[in-house]
């Protein structure tokens, strides 16, 4: 039986393709996120980036994403083990953590991507001093 891409090669040697393939397209990661500038604790919050489409779980904007959204990070095999701010159910995260993906993924025949919460409003429509109100409690994540 032929080993999984994922499991088989290191995140390194992951092609562009595959290296896509992994995202599950879940959007958490499109969320406003804050930052206590004391604890440095980041809080998400029910806010979410104006270029995702919330119907198809997509980027509106993916080639020109960092570009338009200079807090819009592109997430490397490089870069993912400094990103300690991304959705802990994130399958890069959990991939670069574990070495595998978790059973809900597509790419393991799963369909339970993790959700996100309800009630978003875009970017476009909060005002900065008010995000704060926006924070989502423990129990609703
Ligand atoms: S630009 Fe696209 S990928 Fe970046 S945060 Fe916005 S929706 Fe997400
Ligand atoms: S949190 Fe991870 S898996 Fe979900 S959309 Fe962002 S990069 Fe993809």
């Amino acid at each position: 039986m032929n080993t999984a891409f994922w499991k088989r090669k290191r995140l390194t040697d992951l092609s562009p393709e595959e290296w896509e393939k992994i995202c599950c397209r879940c959007g958490r990661c499109c969320l406003v996120k804050l930052q206590d500038e004391t604890t440095d604790e980041v809080y998400y919050t029910r806010i979410i980036c104006r270029y995702f489409n919330i119907e198809n779980h997509s980027c509106l904007e993916y080639q020109n994403r960092c570009r338009l959204v200079p807090k819009c990070l592109k997430i490397t095999p490089q870069n993912i083990n400094s990103l300690t701010w991304m959705p802990q159910t994130c399958a890069y995260r959990i991939l670069n953590e574990t070495g595998d993906l978790p059973p809900w993924h597509p790419l393991k025949g799963g369909h339970n991507i993790p959700s996100l919460p309800q009630n978003l409003t875009p970017d476009i429509l909060v005002a900065e001093q008010d995000m704060e109100d926006y924070i989502i409690e423990d129990e609703e994540w």
